[in-house]
C-alpha cells in the first residue's frame, strides 16, 4: 500500500509588530527589530501622524539654530555600534569630531537614513510598512490575541503585537483661565508647531514661559535671522538656568560612579549627602562637576528605584529644579549666544509668575508675581511663548488613543504623574498591576519607572533591550 501523500502544513505567516509613533523611539525600535528579523521573517508596521517619519518632536526642527545638546560621540542610535553617528556626519564633513554638536536637523536626516538602510536589509525576512495616520483607538482580542488599531482616516491595522512609542505630549498651559482667554492669538501654546513662531516680529517684545531649554531654543530661533528691537523676558519658578556642556575637546575625567553608588544607600538624604560629599571632593581636585553627574548616569534608574515613594516625591518638589538644569545642559555655542543675548539686554531672565494677563491696545499688559514678592510688577509685551516644554501627563493628554486606554483600563498613569507604569520588560501595566502581553511602551514616559530616560542614550538601549524581547516572546 502506498501512504497517502501528506501536504505540508499550512505556512505561518510571519509575525506582524505595529509600532504607533515614528520618532526616536518608534523609529529605532523598528530598525532594531528589522536588522534582527528571524529567517521566518517579520513584517514591522510603522504609523506616523505625520509623514515625517523618523524626526519626531526633536529632530523634526527646520532651525539651523538647533543644535543637539549631547556631543555627536554619544548620539548613535544603535546601543552596540557607538561610533555610527559620528561616521554618519563625517560623510559630509570629515572634521566633525565626537565632541562637536551638531544640529538636530542632521540627526532626523541620519536617522531617516538608517530606518531606509534597515528596511533594505537584502534577505527580504523582514518588511516595513509605513503608514501616515492617527491611530485613535485599539482593540485587544483578549490574553494572547491579536490587536487592532482604529486610524482616523477610518482603516485599521492588525498586528499581534502593538508598541506604543507616542512621545511626549502637547505642552499644558502655564495660565490660568481668565489670562489664556484675554491673551487669546497672542499666546503661543505649542512653540514646535510648525510656524508657530511665524507671527512674531522683530521689534514685538516677548515673554517667555520657562526657562529651560525649550526657551533656550525659542529665544535663539526668534534672534536667529539677526538683531531685533523687541525685548525678551524668560520667566521660571526660580530663574535657574541650564547649564553649558563642557567645551569641546575638554577630556572628561574619570570618575567611579559604580563606587560613588555603592556609598549612596536608599534614602534620599543619604544619596544627597554622599552626592554633596563627592561634589566638594571633585572640585577641590580641581575636576568638573559635569563628570559626577555624567559617571552617575548609567546609575540612575538604580538609585530612583531604590527610593521609597515619599522620597522620589520629595526628590520632584526640593530637588528637581536643580538636578533638570545640570543634568540637561545646553550645547556650548547655544549657551554662549543666550549668554550674549542676557549680556546685550535683549533677554532678561526672572524668577517670577504670571498673576494676570489682559489684553490692552493690541498688546497683553502682564503681571508678573517675582518670586517671594508680595507685590506685582507690569510688564507689556505682543506675545506670550509657552516654554514649559513638552508634558508627560496622561490624564491631561488629549490624545484619544491614550484617552481610550486609560479609560478602559488598559493603561494607567505612575502614583507622581511622571509617566506610564511599565514593567521591566516594557510590557504596559493595567489598573491592576498585570503586564499586557500585547502592548509594550517605549519613550520619554518610561522616566516614572527610570527617572533618566528621555534622551538618546538612554532610549536606545531600550530600543535595543525591547526589539530583543519581542523577538524571544
Ligand atoms: C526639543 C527637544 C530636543 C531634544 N534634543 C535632544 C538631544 O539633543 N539629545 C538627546 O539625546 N535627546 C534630546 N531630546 C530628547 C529625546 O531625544 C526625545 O525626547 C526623543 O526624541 C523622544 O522620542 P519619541 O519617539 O519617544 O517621541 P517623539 O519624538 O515625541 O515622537 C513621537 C511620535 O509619535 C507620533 N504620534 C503620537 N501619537 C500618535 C498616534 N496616536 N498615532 C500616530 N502617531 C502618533 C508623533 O507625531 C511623533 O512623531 C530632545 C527632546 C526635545 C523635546
Amino acid at each position: 500500500m502506498h501512504a497517502e501523500p501528506t501536504s505540508p502544513p499550512p505556512k505561518r505567516p510571519p509575525r506582524r509588530i505595529a509600532i504607533v509613533g515614528a520618532g526616536f523611539s518608534g523609529a529605532v525600535t523598528a530598525i532594531q527589530l528589522l536588522r534582527r528579523a528571524p529567517p521566518e521573517g517579520l513584517q514591522v508596521v510603522l504609523i506616523n501622524e505625520s509623514g515625517r517619519m523618523a524626526r519626531g518632536l526633536a529632530y523634526g526642527t527646520h532651525s539651523s539654530a538647533h543644535v543637539l545638546n549631547v556631543p555627536a560621540g554619544n548620539m548613535s542610535a544603535l546601543a552596540d555600534d557607538a561610533e555610527d553617528f559620528v561616521r554618519y556626519c563625517r560623510w559630509s564633513d570629515p572634521r566633525v569630531e565626537p565632541g562637536a554638536f551638531v544640529s538636530r536637523r542632521l540627526y532626523g536626516a541620519y536617522l531617516e537614513a538608517l530606518l531606509s538602510a534597515a528596511e533594505l536589509r537584502d534577505d527580504g525576512a523582514a518588511t516595513l510598512e509605513r503608514i501616515v495616520g492617527r491611530v485613535i483607538g485599539l482593540r485587544t482580542e483578549g490574553p494572547g490575541g491579536r490587536a487592532e488599531l482604529l486610524l482616523d482616516q477610518g482603516s485599521s491595522v492588525i498586528a499581534d503585537h502593538v508598541v506604543l512609542a507616542f512621545g511626549h505630549f502637547a505642552p499644558l498651559d502655564p495660565l490660568p483661565p481668565a489670562a489664556l482667554a484675554a491673551a487669546g492669538a497672542r499666546y503661543i501654546r505649542d512653540p514646535w508647531r510648525p510656524g508657530a513662531l511665524r507671527g512674531i516680529g522683530p521689534a514685538d517684545d516677548v515673554l517667555l514661559v520657562g526657562a529651560g531649554l525649550t526657551a533656550v531654543d525659542v529665544a535663539l530661533a526668534l534672534t536667529q535671522a539677526g538683531a531685533r528691537s523687541g525685548r525678551l523676558v524668560s520667566i521660571s519658578r526660580r530663574g535657574l538656568l541650564p547649564q553649558s556642556h563642557r567645551r569641546s575637546g575638554a577630556v572628561p575625567g574619570a570618575l567611579d560612579g559604580a563606587a560613588l553608588v555603592a556609598e549612596m544607600g536608599g534614602s534620599l538624604r543619604q544619596q544627597l549627602r554622599v552626592l554633596r560629599r563627592a561634589v566638594r571632593a571633585a572640585l577641590a581636585r580641581g575636576e568638573d562637576w559635569r563628570d559626577l553627574i555624567g559617571a552617575l548616569r548609567p546609575h540612575t534608574p538604580a538609585l530612583w528605584q531604590r527610593l521609597s515613594l515619599a522620597d522620589r516625591a520629595r526628590f520632584l518638589r526640593h530637588v528637581r529644579p536643580f538636578w533638570e538644569v545640570l543634568r540637561h545642559r545646553c550645547a556650548p555655542s547655544a549657551h554662549d549666544r543666550f549668554q550674549q543675548l542676557r549680556d546685550s539686554g535683549a533677554l532678561t531672565v526672572q524668577a517670577a509668575r504670571i498673576a494676570d494677563v489682559q489684553a490692552v491696545d493690541g498688546a497683553l499688559q502682564v503681571q508678573l508675581r517675582p518670586r517671594g514678592a508680595a507685590g506685582t510688577q507690569g510688564l507689556r509685551v505682543q506675545y506670550i511663548v509657552n516654554c514649559t516644554g513638552p508634558s508627560a501627563d496622561l490624564q491631561r493628554c488629549s490624545s484619544p488613543l491614550v484617552r481610550e486606554l486609560l479609560a478602559s483600563g488598559q493603561l494607567c498613569p505612575d502614583a507622581l504623574g511622571l509617566g506610564l507604569a511599565v514593567d521591566a520588560q516594557y510590557a504596559v501595566l493595567d489598573r491592576a498591576g498585570r503586564p499586557s502581553p500585547t502592548l509594550s511602551y517605549i519613550g520619554p514616559l518610561l522616566k516614572a519607572r527610570d527617572w533618566e530616560a528621555t534622551a538618546v542614550p538612554e532610549l536606545r538601549v531600550h530600543a535595543q533591550q525591547l526589539a530583543q524581547r519581542l523577538l524571544v516572546g
